[in-house]
């Protein structure tokens, strides 16, 4: 067995801009990211923030979703 083979993994934590902190382990150190699994909208259920006014809705009635 020849040593030095595999990536060596560290003690990492991600930053989101959001202030979580995730602990992992990872090949590089302290990520940041901007968006993550406790802010992203598809697991908070905020897709609605995103719709602000309407919009989708306009857009359906004007390109004809009858
Ligand atoms: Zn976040």
């Amino acid at each position: 067995m020849k040593e030095g083979i595999h990536p060596e993994f560290k003690k990492t934590t991600i930053r989101c801009a959001c202030g979580n902190v995730i602990e992992t382990a990872s090949t590089s150190e302290n990520i940041q990211v901007e968006i993550c699994s406790a802010c992203h909208p598809f697991y908070t259920g905020k897709q609605k923030l995103v719709d602000t006014g309407g919009r989708v809705e306009k857009f359906n009635r004007r390109f004809g979703r009858k």
